[in-house]
């Protein structure tokens, strides 16, 4: 099965559970063979490519939740953002960006939604990193209000000081609360 759905990203398309846990030490990126990414930039797997460049491919989504749905992945077998080298964040960013604009004046799109699950407890589906790049065209009404569907939790105010004075610590304090990863 090939369907890239955010909607069943708690649903593995590669028919196992993969664990994605952050905390353990990738293994050397090494793709499973049923990869389904990695089949689609091999060209294993067909795929409307729209764009492509030193390090990433573009595609349509075979479920658009709009017209023009576009999913960014990176060539190498990179399984979530933060593992990709600085070459080839830069190349994302470039690649993004080309594709916001191609959406806008290409298919007329008014705003764009941006989505990426990384790491089994976002109910990542596919253990390649992925970017849902998603148009909208409404001028008159929010056509995807992400931000709306996902339920604010309640966090009490001395947990906020807490993670507020965590994060400005930097990645060595975070490494203390085991968030850090290695
Ligand atoms: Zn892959």
């Amino acid at each position: 099965m090939s369907t890239i759905d955010i909607d069943n990203m708690g649903v593995d398309d590669v028919g196992t559970n993969v664990n994605l846990n952050t905390t353990q030490q990738p293994t050397a990126n090494q793709p499973p063979q049923e990869c389904i990414f990695c089949a689609i930039v091999s060209g294993k797997i067909p795929a409307k490519i729209v764009d492509s460049n030193n390090y990433f491919v573009a595609f349509l989504d075979i479920q658009p939740k709009a017209v023009g749905h576009i999913v960014i992945v990176p060539k190498r077998h990179v399984m979530i953002m933060d593992q990709m080298t600085d070459e080839e964040q830069a190349s994302y960013d470039m690649i993004l960006k080309n594709l916001i604009l191609k959406q806008r004046s290409a298919l007329g799109a008014t705003g764009y939604t941006i989505i990426s699950s990384n790491g089994g407890s976002s109910g990542q589906s596919v253990p390649h990193f992925s970017v849902h790049l998603i148009p909208t065209y409404s001028k008159t009404q929010v056509e995807l209000p992400i931000m709306g569907l996902i339920q604010p939790q309640k966090v009490p105010e001395f947990v906020m000081d807490d993670v507020q004075k965590k994060l400005q610590g930097g990645a060595s304090a975070l490494a203390a609360t085991g968030y850090g990863g290695q």
